[in-house]
């Protein structure tokens, strides 16, 4: 299959269409875009405080750029309005209003207080992780549940189509199903997430990608234990039943792999890959390790390899293409634990996350280098709106440590997604560009970062930083 052509995008939002006049840098042979969905300012840190006691010690911590980005969707819509009417917009100053509220806020597991107008505002208009990947990797805003698709109601290109056409190959690598929004917004294009099949079918067809790893293996169950005769359910993640034959017997485009060891044989460069692509499924039909029972940290299941193994496999497939490469790794459980407020499993999410980056760093500096690879690590949306104890008194309030391996104590305020300003760290080839477009937001002291990472991006200026630093012209037709 062809890659899709965009048709006119005259009507989508007006962020779409001022990109900044600057020179394409185009030094960058590779990117690595790095998304833990679902994660506010005081997810990152909570994990950080289980991990080390303290803040400033995850490797990103050391990045050169480190900033903060909008989140929100185009309108409020589910599906193609082909109007302008709705149109979402944002305004940091209300972020920080202060002024207490009364209002409660029905959650799914239950109510959560208003306290202050700030909570109300960042609880209102948020992105799902369809329109945020699709900014992400389209940069363009768009409706809720679209995949590469716009309010008009048109496939849009994405940076996946982009990269393959320059010649560098594409990658992306899931804890979750391949299928699911974040990763199927760098492979695919469709009007509704919810269409698992098609957007599998999609991926498997189009041969896009030479590497797609990810949950979402039939069977197995979210334990990891082998389902003889699966739901039928339970192969829409990648197709199908036909599709999974096809895949599974190796009469597709991709070579197969499933097992621990070979993600591992991969990661350690032990195995290589025979084909030219390379599909592999962790043995869970949902994640590598969130859905296992139960709701506390530990007992991981041996089935699945890390996020850190499934990075480094990719990276060394990726790695033989001279031209270069683009990967997006996704921490796709952060954002459920949050869904669920679970902290623990959180906290074990984001800690394999933060050590699937170190894994990338280290790669870049042993088979690479920063004057020719640019790795940004960002979140896709906020989640729970995670703060300390005493948020409910101090608008937020930050987490507080109880020192390496203990629970922080914290209080959440919601159980779904926010349109809070998410942080963003860029290191190597291209990454000033996101210091040359950002916007002074000083609100952002109320987080307590330095005064250079109070500066604001729009996570559409994530696609625009890594076409910039590949020196790839946007089609703006
Ligand atoms: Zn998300």
């Amino acid at each position: 299959m062809k890659p899709i052509r965009i048709a006119a995008l005259a009507l989508m939002g007006s962020t779409a269409l001022v990109a900044p006049a600057l020179a394409q840098d185009g030094n960058a042979r590779n990117v690595i875009l790095m998304i833990t969905d679902g994660t506010g300012i005081e997810s990152f840190r909570a994990a950080s405080y289980y991990r080390f006691g303290k803040l400033g010690h995850e490797v990103y911590d050391d990045f050169d750029v480190q900033v903060f980005t909008s989140t929100h969707p185009l309108n409020g819509s589910s599906e193609p309005t082909n109007s302008d009417e709705g149109t979402i917009t944002f305004d940091p100053a209300q972020v920080w209003n202060d002024q207490a509220v009364d209002t409660v806020f029905e959650g799914s597991l239950g109510n959560y207080e208003g306290y202050v107008a700030g909570y109300d505002y960042v609880r209102a208009d948020y992105t799902d992780s369809a329109a945020a990947a699709t900014a992400l990797a389209s940069g363009r805003k768009t409706y809720n549940n679209a995949i590469n698709w716009s309010n008009n109601d048109e496939p849009m290109r994405h940076i996946g189509e982009y990269v393959a056409d320059s010649g560098r190959s594409l990658g992306v690598v899931s804890s979750v199903q391949f299928s699911h929004a974040t990763p199927a917004g760098f492979l695919a294009h469709n009007r509704s997430r919810n269409e698992y099949a098609a957007i599998g079918a999609e991926i498997i067809d189009s041969e896009l990608a030479t590497v797609v790893f990810g949950a979402g293996h039939p069977h197995y169950d979210a334990n990891g234990r082998y389902v003889e005769t699966p739901d039928e359910r339970a192969y829409r993640y990648v197709g199908g039943q036909d599709y999974w034959q096809r895949l599974s017997n190796g009469e597709t485009g991709f070579q197969f792999i499933e097992s621990r060891d070979d993600f591992e044989a991969l990661a350690s460069g032990e195995m290589q890959i025979e084909g030219e692509r390379v599909l592999g499924l962790a043995q869970n039909v949902q994640s590598l390790q969130f859905n296992r029972d139960g709701v506390a940290m530990g007992n991981l299941l041996e089935t699945s390899p890390s996020l850190a193994t499934l990075t480094l496999g990719a990276l060394n497939v990726l790695g033989e293409n001279e031209e270069g490469f683009f990967l997006m790794v996704e921490g796709g459980a952060i954002d459920w634990a949050a869904h669920a407020n679970n902290l623990p499993r959180l906290i074990e999410e984001q800690i394999d996350f933060n050590t699937a980056v170190e894994a990338a760093v280290d790669w870049v500096e042993t088979n690479s280098s920063w004057d020719e690879t640019l790795i940004i690590v960002t979140t896709d949306h906020g989640n729970g709106l995670l703060q300390g104890p005493d948020s409910d008194k101090v608008a937020y309030s930050p987490v507080v440590s109880q020192g390496a391996g203990a629970l922080p104590l914290v209080r959440w305020h919601t159980d779904t997604h926010t349109r809070e300003m998410v942080p963003l760290y860029a290191q190597g080839a291209g990454a000033d560009f996101f210091r040359e477009i950002a916007q002074e937001e000083p609100g952002l002291a109320t987080y307590n970062v330095k005064a250079e990472a109070q500066y604001l991006i729009d996570n559409t200026d994530v696609f625009r930083a890594a076409m910039n630093a590949m020196g790839i012209e946007e089609v703006s037709n």
